[in-house]
């Protein structure tokens, strides 16, 4: 055979729904000098972190704790949500691919936002399951009504992103708790709060509305904020019940146990956590005051990132930003030319407002 006609082979033997989907592709310049790709914590590793996972590896002959109970139990504390509450993850990618493998089948709906992270609908396409858009308003947000409104009697499962990713904004607590009670309880709803940390939200109010609505799932990671995203782990509450489905689908031994002792160390430390989220917000002000000035048009964002869309500056803005060996992430929300922009430590972020005045001047 070809190395053509093996492709296509492989192709016929691959499952239906997965033989027009395209790999995850991370779109980034190869090692830049400062990375604003992919909305990490770009001041590195926290030292206690690091020294708990340096302990870990001796124990590395072992198998880890298959439920991570230490690490549960920590978050249980520090979050005010019972540990049978949680379960932990290779990642919230790792979560998603439970969710797809214990509750989407062919034919089933599943609903998220016309503009918000990918791994939603991949997670639904991989399933055979069918995706529903919802799409945003004028001012580029989520509306949570609109959500609730676009449920069919075919519809599974639901995607809330808040804050959003890439477009950072956050829906009002009241306008979530209007969509919930409006949603039936067969429609599970994933309420994604991977950036939750960053604004000035309590932490822990999402987790009391789980009893309220057994339907719901609040999602959380170690890989923003918590600056462990090389770690993979990722954590999520829900209602005891349902969770057991999803440990049934589960890898027994998705977090290791040098990641596992990472995030019990990070997750000890909610004064660090604060003051993480204070620096990122002051250095994303300065950045948004330098794109106002020049004329960038952005999204106001509660998060470590910001949607920029340069208009007709575009070429010259990316050609800038990979000139000074600075990666962002392209996209095209809506079919709009946009990047978004990961808020870096103020070294960094002093090079980007460097490239945008030379460009916008
Ligand atoms: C980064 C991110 C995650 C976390 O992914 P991990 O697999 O835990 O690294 C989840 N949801 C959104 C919206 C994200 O942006």
């Amino acid at each position: 055979m070809t190395e053509n006609e093996r492709k296509n082979f492989f192709e016929s033997l691959a499952r239906p729904a997965i033989r027009g989907l395209e790999p995850y592709d991370a779109s980034t310049i190869e090692s830049p000098e400062i990375r604003l790709s992919a909305n990490e914590n770009n001041e590195g590793v926290p030292r206690a972190a690091l020294e708990a996972m340096r302990a870990a590896l001796k124990e590395g002959n072992r198998y880890p704790d298959s439920r991570n109970g230490a690490l549960r139990e920590k978050l249980a504390a520090r979050f005010a949500v019972r540990a049978e509450q949680i379960i932990t993850s290779n990642g919230l990618d790792g979560f998603f691919t439970m969710l797809g493998r214990a509750f989407l089948d062919p034919g089933d709906e599943v609903i998220c936002s016309e503009c918000t992270f990918g791994v939603y609908a991949d997670t639904a396409r991989i399933a055979g399951a069918t995706v529903k858009k919802v799409a945003l308003n004028e001012s580029w947000e989520q509306e949570p009504a609109s959500f609730a409104a676009a449920v069919s009697p075919a519809s599974k499962m639901l995607f809330f992103c808040n804050p959003n990713n890439p477009t950072g904004t956050l829906a009002p607590a009241d306008e979530l708790r209007g969509m919930l009670r409006a949603i039936p309880q067969r429609v599970i709803v994933v309420l994604d709060e991977a950036y939750i940390d960053f604004t000035e939200e309590d932490t822990t109010a999402s987790f009391k509305m789980l009893e309220e609505f057994p339907n719901l799932i609040i999602c959380r990671t170690f890989s923003k904020i918590f600056a462990l995203a090389g770690l993979r782990v990722g954590w999520a509450a829900a209602d005891p019940g349902l969770l057991d489905c999803l440990y049934r689908v589960r890898e027994p031994y998705c977090v290791t146990a040098a990641a596992e002792a990472g995030a019990i160390a990070a997750a000890e430390a909610p004064e660090e956590t604060a003051a993480a989220a204070r620096r990122c917000a002051r250095e994303r002000e300065k950045l948004c005051a330098l794109f106002a000035e020049r004329g960038l048009r952005f999204i106001p964002s509660l998060t470590n990132f910001i949607l920029v869309f340069p208009g007709e500056k575009y070429e010259k803005l990316a050609t800038a930003f990979a000139g000074a060996s600075i990666a962002v992430r392209s996209l095209a929300p809506r079919g709009e030319r946009a990047m978004r922009i990961s808020v870096g430590t103020p070294k960094e972020n002093r090079r980007v407002e460097e490239v945008v005045r030379n460009v916008l001047s």
